[in-house]
């Protein structure tokens, strides 16, 4: 790392010291330099475009495929160092600070805008957006005080969930109170004591959870992907169906419909990601990811564009690309170790990816995508894929 704190070799005088690129090359500043952000930069590569990153770790995954600020996302220097002579800066984590985006909204292009981030970090945020475009999502009630939990119960009855508002990621800040005798103990558990907002959603008893992603262009054209099927496990993604097994079409054009109408509320520009509990015929929004997202990773080999090339294009203004599959695709997160790679790539169709991380229990470190040309065959190497590494690949 150079004295400034930049990581990366400098290439030469004619070249951009901190991009590393020719000075003519356009520059995406990224927010945030995680697992996201290194197949952001992955997919620059090939458009010749070079991504730029801030995050507070050095050794982050994007600095593999990037320059990395090394710096705090809300520390007013090392935003201005991350955007200086950017094209657009984005962000690959919603935990963004608004505030710094929108500082630098004032000289750079920031999309998505910055409201959105707002929204997308407040769990009472996104229900009201849910209500006001007339999207169906679960009853839910702010909770401020302890008195209000019990009255909100009475409303929502057993089992119902009480999350956090902020700050809740991976099935972490929330609690299922499956009694009112449990309601005590969830309240304390999540900080209501100490004036922690809260939310109490009813339970919906789901058929499967789906999360469809979407993408505007500057110009107002949108995309979708098809909608997936998530499987999660001690609430984190394990594993995605692309597209989702016995996908209605009649399903799909709801999904895009109301994403459309959230893109459309925002003027968004970029990829931003809807999870979904279907219900029967219905969909019930759950929340929204201002960002390219897991349950899309599986578009990199598995659609005709890739999530992080879409999310590109859309931001420096390029046309979108079709979000077609490219057959039956699964993907499989690695949570706390990777699998041995040797045994995933013997199965037909698999792709290793590896984020570069220090292994840690819960944490993802890196995910598996395998396209088949059939349904039937989708399922055999899924079923070889999960016998690797059970409790670890899937
Ligand atoms: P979240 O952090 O809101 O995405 O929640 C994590 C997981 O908890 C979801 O993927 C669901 O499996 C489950 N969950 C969250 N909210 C509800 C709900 N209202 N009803 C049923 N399951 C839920």
């Amino acid at each position: 790392m150079s004295d400034d704190g930049w990581v990366g070799d400098l290439m030469g005088d004619e070249r951009d010291p901190r991009s590393g690129q020719r000075a003519d090359v356009p520059v995406v500043a990224v927010l945030g330099g995680g697992q996201l952000g290194r197949m952001l930069g992955l997919a620059a590569i090939p458009l010749g475009v070079a991504c730029r990153f801030l995050d507070p770790v050095a050794g982050a995954p994007a600095a593999a495929v990037g320059p990395l600020v090394v710096g705090a996302l809300d520390d007013p220097a090392a935003l201005a160092a991350t955007a200086d002579g950017a094209t657009v800066v984005t962000y690959e984590w919603e935990g963004v600070p608004a505030a710094g985006a929108r500082t630098l909204a004032a000289h750079t292009p920031v999309h998505p805008r910055w409201e959105v981030l707002e929204v997308a970090q407040d769990r009472a945020a996104e229900k009201t957006l849910f209500r006001r475009l007339g999207i169906d999502a679960p009853t839910a009630v702010a909770i401020t005080d302890r008195a209000d939990l019990d009255a909100a119960l009475i409303g929502t009855g057993t089992p119902a969930v009480l999350k956090t508002c902020r700050g809740g990621y991976d099935g972490k800040g929330q609690q299922v109170i499956h009694d009112p005798i449990d309601a005590d103990a969830a309240f304390t558990a999540l900080g209501g004591d100490d004036d922690v907002p809260l939310i109490l959603e009813a339970w919906v008893p789901f058929d499967r959870e789906v999360s469809v992603i979407a993408a505007r262009g500057r110009d107002g054209d949108v995309r979708c992907f098809p909608l997936v099927e998530n499987t999660h496990r001690d609430g984190i993604l394990r594993v995605t169906r692309a597209p989702a097994p016995g996908l209605d079409p009649a399903l799909q054009a709801d999904a895009e419909e109301l994403a459309r109408r959230i893109l459309d509320e925002f003027d968004y520009v970029g990829v931003l990601a809807v999870e979904l509990f279907q219900v029967g015929d219905r969909l019930l929004a759950n929340e929204i990811a201002p960002r390219v997202h897991n349950s899309g990773h599986w578009t990199i080999e598995g659609a005709e564009t890739s999530q992080f090339e879409q999310h590109l294009r859309a931001v420096l203004g390029l046309p979108l690309g079709s979000p077609a599959a490219r057959g039956h695709v699964a993907m499989l997160n690695a949570i706390g170790a990777l699998p041995p790679a040797d045994a995933v790539l013997a199965v037909p169709g698999a792709r290793l990816h590896d984020y570069g991380k220090e292994p840690r229990p819960g944490r993802k470190v890196g995910h598996v995508t395998v396209v088949a040309a059939t349904a039937h065959d989708l399922d055999d190497r899924l079923a070889r894929l999960l016998a690797i590494a059970p409790g670890t690949l899937g």
